[in-house]
């Protein structure tokens, strides 16, 4: 299995394209969001020659979706995400005009939802879903046993913790799922965060000063 990532939109979000050897391809928060971006994406699936299976986002503040339409009607995938964070794809608008950043494509809607201890495979790679809200109230984790690595979007950093300060953030379920459904993964587990380096749980385990 392959992880290529990208650092895209003005607030620095991180892009996962993970693949393997029979090319076919997820796509983890597309946060591409002006053309130059989705075509850096788009070169690198089209030049590694990657059929985009899956499209699925650890949750919907708009950083981490800005590039989901683009993905939709480029790739023929609906993302996946999880109900409770519905509400903020609906008003991509209204989290737009927050922050001020014109959206460049209309929101995109939500068919598939993801449920606790949903399975996503991308051949013999499986990734288990697990919801750690309190970030947004439909964040979720993508956990690869087989290879050892989990994708938590804006939940874990590496020397942080997400925000609970959003709308419906909630910092005592988000402390809580950290401890119960991350730090209990193996020490050595690649953790894959939505802004910044990339970190292990044994790290911040020993370094973290929020957890
Ligand atoms: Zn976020």
């Amino acid at each position: 299995m392959k992880i290529q990532h990208f650092t895209f939109n003005p607030f620095q979000e991180n892009t996962y394209i993970v693949y393997n050897e029979e090319k076919e391809a997820m796509i983890i928060d597309p946060g591409c969001y002006s053309e130059k971006e989705e075509s850096i994406l788009n070169e690198f699936i089209v030049s590694n020659i990657l059929k985009v299976k899956l499209l699925v986002n650890t949750h919907l503040h708009i950083d981490h979706c800005f590039g989901n339409a683009f993905v939709e009607r480029t790739y023929h995938v609906k993302a996946f995400a999880n109900r409770e964070d519905e509400f903020l794809l609906k008003d991509m608008a209204g989290q737009a005009k927050i922050f001020r950043i014109p959206l460049r494509h209309a929101a995109s809607s939500l068919e598939n939802y993801i449920h606790e201890n949903d399975k996503f495979a991308l051949g013999s790679e499986i990734f288990e879903a697990f919801q750690i809200p309190g970030h947004s109230p439909g964040s979720v984790v993508l956990y690869n046993a087989k290879s050892g690595c989990v994708f938590v979007g804006d939940v874990l950093f590496q020397g942080s913790i997400g925000r609970s300060d959003l709308q419906k953030g909630n910092y005592q379920s988000l402390i809580e799922g950290i401890r119960e459904k991350l730090l209990t993964l193996p020490d050595e587990t690649v953790v894959y965060c939505g802004h910044g380096p990339t970190t292990t749980i044994g790290h911040e385990k020993a370094n973290n000063p929020f957890i």
